[in-house]
């Protein structure tokens, strides 16, 4: 036997008993490794209904979603360049002295797809409101109604807004054109998300300054605000315009006079009883009461009282279907408030025609 073939068989022997070694200490000592801590290579990718999306199998049994296309985006200057995730507007160093005259809008040549964020009749205009101007439109809803983006973008902004629209989601399209969406009861999205067109960003409600569930949807480019209605019929949910041409003299030239939401969206209780007969998504007594909560906190920031106060005492009977959370969005009071006034509890069945005092 020569040297070399005694070191091969020293080897051999040598890795032997480290493997039978390896192997006892494993039998001995039985490890159930979390499936993050594995190795983890691409083993393959699947596609989906979304022809941008795909899914990436891992060796270690996970997955993720995976999106070339969306990811190549961040790199556009229009999903960079004034991106301020924290303020409503982001073009504050752009006068509207300085915006040209008028602006190309390709709407869905280049964004590939659109969805009307919800489908209804437009309440309160766009334009001239008591004092001031609505900067949007409004649009009654069911609360916990889906809102979809209206085109593919970039969430630019979401979070609850102390300046009345309450939780609001702006988003930007790749055409620089921004649509917000205010008053969500809850928000389905977070900043630096892409959206496809159709996705649901959030559910409507009625937090913010408002009184009563709906959608207060504005369309702004760098700041400036024009009329929604000029590209979307909200009634039947279709695009008016492939291009649009959106004119320097469309915007309202105080669109960016302050950061709050001017006036209140105000419905009367009609038409908010209107929306919750048959409401079959209203049941959700923690979002009907987050949404009167978040009324209150407003509120009490404009240092408006409650209205605790007995000569100006309101009453309601219970009718079928009545709830708490909804009887304190409707008066615009919270649950507890009601509770302490009638000496009940959340969980207090409420008879029909029991009479409640609610302020
Ligand atoms: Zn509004």
């Amino acid at each position: 036997m020569n040297t070399r073939t005694l070191t091969l068989v020293v080897l051999l022997i040598l890795t032997t008993l480290s493997l039978s070694a390896q192997r006892r200490r494993s039998y001995s000592r039985p490890v159930s490794p979390k499936l993050e801590d594995l190795p983890k290579r691409p083993l393959d990718t699947i596609p989906t209904s979304d022809p941008d999306t795909r899914i990436i199998l891992y060796s270690n049994n996970t997955w993720s979603y995976f999106r070339p296309s969306l990811q190549k985006m961040d790199s556009l200057p229009v999903y960079t360049d004034h991106w301020d995730t924290t303020s409503v507007f982001a073009y504050k160093d752009i006068p509207y002295e300085n915006l040209p005259p008028i602006v190309e809008l390709n709407l869905v040549q280049d964004l590939s797809g659109f969805k009307a964020p919800i489908t209804g009749q437009v309440f309160s205009k766009y334009g001239p409101r008591r004092r001031r101007r609505h900067n949007g439109v409004d649009i009654p809803l069911k609360l916990g109604e889906p809102i979809y983006a209206t085109f593919d973008g970039k969430v630019r902004y979401a979070k609850y807004n102390t300046g009345g629209f309450g939780n609001l989601v702006i988003i930007r399209h790749l055409n620089g054109l921004e649509t917000w969406n205010a008053h969500l009861s809850k928000l389905n999205v977070q900043v630096n998300d892409y959206v496809k067109a159709g996705q649901v960003i959030g559910f409507g409600g009625s937090t913010g300054r408002s009184r009563g569930p709906h959608l207060h949807y504005e369309m702004r480019y760098q700041d400036q605000t024009f009329d929604p209605e000029f590209i979307i019929d909200f009634e039947t949910g279709q695009l008016k315009y492939q291009t649009f041409a959106l004119e320097k003299s469309f915007f309202n030239i105080h669109s960016r006079a302050s950061e709050i939401l001017e006036e209140d969206d105000e419905y009367d209780i009609p038409l908010l009883t209107d929306t919750e007969e048959g409401d079959t998504l209203a049941s959700s007594q923690d979002i009907l009461e987050r949404i009167a909560e978040a009324q209150q906190k407003d509120r009490q920031q404009q240092n408006k009282p409650a209205g605790i106060n007995s000569s100006n005492a309101v009453y309601h009977t219970i009718r079928s279907g009545d709830m708490l959370g909804k009887l304190a969005i409707r008066y615009g009071v919270t649950v507890d408030q009601i509770c302490r006034l009638n000496g009940i509890n959340r969980n207090t069945i409420l008879r029909i025609g029991r009479r409640l005092r609610i302020k």
